[in-house]
């Protein structure tokens, strides 16, 4: 899960990580307003959303004055960042900066260990600092056995040295390293970047941005994110709310063909499939080992809720899941929902593939179609949509 500035600055500031002087989470012009006079002085208005470059795009303003806070606000409000709407902002004291720097620290997967990425040259795209100035880019790979008690302060002076931290700072911004790193390991964050750490005229170090990604997987371990998981920051479509609610791994896509299977490859398999058969997915959407008419039912209620699907492919190889149990589910689903005006292609391969397919054939219900293969599945299933889609263009 990924946190919106303000929340990675709490998130930052709890683990000992400079942060600003708090500001104030404001979702009218009015509060925004309010907070500005609260603070007095230099502010800057910073829209909320999870999206890097929000500066660039008009997201991030500095304001002299409560007034000045009023105009940035009702142009950052409703401010479509990279498909982000604004409905958040953030208004925090001003800072004073004599130079930005840039730290992240990431997963490293390949190593099986953490890389850290420093730099004196911050507050822009550190993809572009990397292409034009590599040599400015420091990147450290930290391996487990060297981070077992945390990232040591010598390690962390070696990056900052090597990043070029001025010497004024450069004690601080390692400090800032360790901490940074001891919050990821306690958070369970999976990416800590933070773009600009500031150098103040006084010689302090601040993080003025917070990008953390959290380790879904982890999130047991801290009562499932509850406290990131504010509502109205980003508004979920009716589908993602739908499938947050239900538990189930669904992300939208552009096309109209509705995809529901069981195990994520099989699912991506199934995007594959539709593409060479020159349709467009609509969903990713993986029903995971269970699949009885009640997981069925409310997996294509999901897939059907949304109206630009025109045919649906059921993708089930059974495994522990029993085909003929899937065949039920799909039927029971039917049932549940009722009337309806699209069509399911369902593909069964695996254990008691042969029974499941009887028992749809034998059902003989008007709106789903049993398929043999994958192939044949993803052709029906694109053809049925074309089809469908035609009929609404001509009326
Ligand atoms: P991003 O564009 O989404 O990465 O948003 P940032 O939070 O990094 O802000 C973009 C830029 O705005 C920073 O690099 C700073 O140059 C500037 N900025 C942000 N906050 C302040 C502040 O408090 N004072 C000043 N002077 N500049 C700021
Ligand atoms: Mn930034």
């Amino acid at each position: 899960m990924d946190l919106v500035e303000y929340q990675g600055k709490q998130l930052f500031g709890r683990n000992g990580v400079p942060v600003p002087p708090e500001g104030a989470v404001c979702r009218t012009v009015d509060e925004v307003v309010a907070a500005a006079e609260k603070f007095g002085g230099m502010t800057v208005v910073k829209a909320q959303v999870k999206a890097g470059g929000r500066g660039k795009l008009g997201g991030v303003k500095l304001a002299k004055n409560p007034d000045e806070a009023r105009e940035h606000a009702e142009a950052i409000f409703g401010l479509d960042i990279k498909g982000h709407t604004v409905n958040v902002i953030y208004l925090e004291p001003g800072s004073d900066i004599s130079e930005e720097y840039y730290l992240s620290i990431l997963h490293d997967r390949v190593n099986k260990g953490y890389l850290v990425i420093a730099s004196k040259e911050g507050g822009m795209d550190i993809e572009e600092v990397n292409r034009s100035t590599p040599e400015l880019v420091v990147k450290r790979v930290l391996l487990p056995h060297e981070t077992a008690d945390g990232l040591d302060p010598a390690t962390a002076l070696e990056i900052m040295t090597q990043a070029k931290i001025p010497a004024e700072v450069v004690d601080q911004a390692s400090d800032l390293l360790v901490k940074l790193f001891a919050a990821m390991i306690k958070e369970d964050a999976t990416l800590v970047e933070i773009n600009p750490i500031i150098r103040t005229p006084d010689d302090r170090i601040v993080a003025l941005d917070a990008k953390v990604t959290l380790d879904d997987n982890a999130a047991f371990r801290h009562n499932g994110h509850e406290e990131w998981d504010v509502p109205g920051v980003e508004e979920r479509d009716e589908q993602e709310q739908f499938a947050k609610d239900n538990d189930v791994a669904y992300v939208k896509l552009d096309g109209d063909v509705g995809i529901l299977g069981n195990g994520a490859g099989l699912v991506m398999a199934s995007l594959d499939v539709v593409a060479q058969a020159g349709g467009r997915a609509a969903n990713f959407l993986d029903i995971g080992g269970g699949a009885d008419a009640d997981t069925m039912a409310t997996s294509l209620k999901l897939v059907l809720s949304d109206d630009r699907v025109n045919s649906v492919l059921v993708n089930v190889f059974g495994g522990i899941t029993q085909c003929d149990l899937v065949a039920q589910g799909v039927l029971g689903a039917m049932e549940q929902l009722g009337d309806m005006d699209r069509k399911l292609v369902v593909r069964l391969d695996g254990t008691n593939a042969k029974e499941g397919r009887k028992i749809l054939t034998d059902a003989n219900h008007p709106n789903v179609v049993a398929a043999a293969t994958m192939a044949e599945a993803a052709e029906t299933a694109v053809k049925l949509a074309a089809e469908r889609s035609s009929a609404a263009t001509t009326g």
